[in-house]
């Protein structure tokens, strides 16, 4: 190993960051420019995930070859500006094709363990053709297949990684390999114990990459997307949000449970187990700089009161309402067996009384995008108290730090709120978050206007 090498960076491309050849020349640029990154995990070039799973639904034969036309024109693009190669032609015209028989496979019967085949070859060619554009800048790179590494349980669509495993195949296949080399895979996918392909769900290469930099003990994990970093609020909806350059684990964590798209929520897991800094920057401006998520001992400036507010759209709020919680033992016990049973996984809760409300994230991460809300899970629900199931509500979260015990917080954030109605409010569970639920159509209002009352 050379001398000067004493990091190693996990670097992770999304895919917007590697859409077509000049953005995957500036992620390359990157990556050559730093010495320390050992692993690059990337996402599928834009939009290629997204065909692939309609691909995936099963789809009558004109709109496939539509469909296959369009990822093939993507693909093509990018790899009509490297220098000639006829080998990697070979190997993504032979992805084309077995994304076209595996579509036509769909159209007969679907099923998640053929959508998770399927939808791999996004990421599977995203990352052959940037090897190439890593070579033209004089990189040493090679390709590296995840699934040889990535070992998950069988849950086609949303897998969930084996850590232990995971670290022992790393120690087994990748810090064997010669380290002058760049090693580039892919991210979101994996494998189960009989070699068959998985998916950690939706926008999970930033997952992949935390999984990863924890196995191999990477000094840091970089992730590059299309915004320059974490900011108080989503700049979409706010002009004035102010990039955060600084955070702690502590605060990112309830930012990426509630809300801001920046980091797929898992991402932090592996990072806060492990004490590993997460990056997060802009591939098409990396000179702008980014956010540096570590722990509280890191960080330089004052913690401040309030830090960012974020939003989290789509949610479904169930209430639950039963006189046998009067003084019962055992109901939301038995509630929350009933939710575990069905999978559905809980965000926020609210007790009185007699009732429980709680909401759960509809925006669907499964590859498959099924309701969550099945008739079975009603029905079990139904056997112990009245339902009542109300959408179209969306989740506002203000992220600080000892909002619990900061005098003059409540009068402080709902001040502002005067004008709007508010379903639920949750507070007290952590020091770091208050958040409440609004109905969609008041949400960005109320972004805006918290976002001027607290920060600007
Ligand atoms: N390509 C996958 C998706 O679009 C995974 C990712 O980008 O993180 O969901
Ligand atoms: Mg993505």
């Amino acid at each position: 190993m050379s001398n000067q090498i004493q990091q190693c960076i996990i670097a992770k491309f999304g895919g917007t960051s590697v859409a077509d050849y000049q953005a995957m020349y500036n992620s390359a640029k990157i990556v050559a420019n730093n010495p320390n990154v050992k692993v690059v995990v990337l996402s599928a070039s834009a939009g290629i995930t997204n065909l692939l799973v309609a691909l995936a639904e099963g789809r009558d034969s004109e709109i496939r070859k539509q469909h296959i036309a369009k990822i093939q024109a993507i693909q093509y693009n990018i790899l009509e500006q490297l220098p000639e190669n006829p080998i990697l032609r070979e190997v993504i015209d032979q992805a084309i094709s077995n994304i076209s028989s595996l579509s036509e496979a769909a159209s007969l019967a679907t099923s998640p363990a053929l959508t998770d085949e399927l939808v791999s070859y996004g990421e599977l060619m995203s990352s052959r053709l940037f090897v190439e554009v890593l070579k033209q800048l004089d990189k040493h790179a090679i390709w590296f297949d995840v699934r040889k590494v990535m070992r998950t349980d069988n849950k086609f669509g949303k897998a969930t990684p084996k850590i232990e495993e995971i670290k022992q195949l790393c120690c087994a296949h990748i810090k064997s390999l010669n380290i002058e080399n760049i090693i580039v895979t892919q991210g979101f996918i994996g494998s189960e114990s009989s070699g068959k392909t998985t998916t950690l769900g939706r926008g999970g290469s930033d997952y992949t990459a935390a999984l990863l930099g924890e196995a191999l003990n990477a000094t840091q994990i970089d992730i590059w997307t299309d915004v320059a970093g974490i900011y108080t609020t989503d700049p979409r909806i706010v002009q004035n949000a102010k990039k955060i350059d600084e955070i702690t684990f502590a605060e990112a964590t309830e930012m990426a449970t509630f809300g801001a798209k920046v980091l797929h929520p898992a991402t932090l897991v592996p990072a806060v187990r492990s004490n590993i800094p997460v990056f997060v920057g802009s591939s098409k401006a990396p000179d702008k700089g980014g956010t540096i998520v570590y722990n509280t001992n890191s960080i330089r400036s004052e913690l401040p009161l309030f830090r960012a507010v974020a939003l989290r759209r789509r949610q479904t709020l169930l209430t639950l309402n039963s006189l046998n919680m009067l003084h019962a033992q055992g109901f939301l016990a038995n509630v929350f067996a009933i939710l575990a049973k069905h999978n559905i996984s809980v965000d926020l809760v609210t007790t009185s009384e007699v009732s429980v409300a709680l909401t759960i994230d509809t925006t669907g991460t499964s590859t498959d995008g099924n309701s969550l809300l099945t008739k079975p899970l009603l029905d079990e629900l139904s056997t112990l108290c009245c339902v009542d199931i109300q959408e179209d509500l969306d989740l506002v979260a203000i992220i600080g730090n000892n909002l619990t015990t900061f005098k003059g917080m409540a009068k402080k954030v709902f001040a502002s709120l005067e004008e709007y109605t508010i379903r639920l409010s949750c507070f007290g569970a952590s020091t770091h978050n208050i958040c409440f639920l609004v109905k969609s159509s008041d949400s960005e209002s109320i972004v805006k206007v918290l976002h001027q009352s607290l920060f600007e």
